[in-house]
């Protein structure tokens, strides 16, 4: 591992924000780390382009072979579920991919930046790439899938299985009741909770203790925070702890605070960054 060049690099960029989400801008600054070290071997930054033109011409000077593309993926899964024939109407409509307009990947060897160019990646690819354990890459696709069909579920409920319909339905996003329990939001809180160093989200298993890959990956990007700056290391057990909290309440005042006091660590530990 070479924590010296996670270091430099770290520090050549503490004056520069990542994101202007406090939750976000330290996680991927620890993700930079953990590329610049050797632990996984391409990473990619998402930050709204804050100062991506400022923090890539950074990169390239400590060696990165980097890429700016319009998103982090931009294909859908090609299977679909043979349970739910309309699945199909929800892809048309479907904004392909997100409202991200520009990312930044950072990679170690150039013959990874050349085979991300120009390659349509969907989210698992994506997950894959970026080192996150299969594990959570593919619950996390499973349960993406398990809620389109909730939610198509709903739509027919409400306007009947004429396409037409539900192709309207869609296309004027009328409000539909959802069932609570398809939605992982319990795992994110508790990925923010039990494992507050990974990038990615938990799966169960792995939040069950049944499979170690996510309590493995999370005490080596630790141990790298712990290396990088002791204070960003306490900085993130703070923000997730705060964040899990966030998750676990929808009261908006008590939500204002948490955000108002994670700005505020935030703050502190970067005073040097340039806010919107
Ligand atoms: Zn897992």
């Amino acid at each position: 591992m070479t924590t010296e060049r996670a270091q430099a690099v770290y520090h050549a960029t503490k004056h520069l924000q990542f994101c202007d989400i406090a939750a976000i801008d330290i996680k991927d600054r620890l993700g930079l780390g953990t590329v610049a070290a050797g632990l996984r071997p391409l990473g990619v930054l998402e930050g709204d382009g804050v100062e991506l033109e400022r923090i890539r011409d950074v990169l390239v000077d400590h060696g990165f072979h980097t890429l700016v593309s319009r998103s982090v993926w931009s294909c859908r899964e090609g299977r679909l579920d043979d349970s739910c024939p309309s699945l199909r109407l929800l892809r048309e409509v479907q904004a392909v991919p997100t409202k991200r307009e520009r990312v930044l990947w950072f990679c170690n060897n150039l013959a990874d930046r050349k085979s991300l160019k120009g390659r349509a990646l969907t989210k698992k690819d994506a997950g894959m790439l970026l080192g996150y354990p299969a594990c959570c890459v593919n619950f996390q696709v499973e349960s993406d899938a398990k809620c389109d069909v909730a939610f198509l579920n709903a739509v027919i409920a409400k306007v009947g299985h004429d396409e037409q319909s539900i192709l309207r339905a869609l296309k004027e996003d009328v409000g539909v009741d959802m069932p609570d329990d398809v939605f992982d939001f319990d795992n994110v809180a508790r990925t923010d909770t039990q494992f507050p160093f990974v990038m990615h989200v938990a799966c169960s298993p792995c939040l069950d203790g049944l499979t170690p890959l996510s309590a493995d990956l999370n005490a080596s990007h630790e141990g790298l925070a712990q290396t990088l700056d002791p204070a960003l290391h306490e900085l993130i057990l703070e923000v997730r702890k705060l964040c899990a909290n966030l998750r676990m309440t929808d009261d908006g005042k008590v939500n204002s605070r948490v955000k108002n006091q994670i700005d505020q660590l935030h703050r502190t530990a970067y005073p040097l960054i340039r806010r919107k």
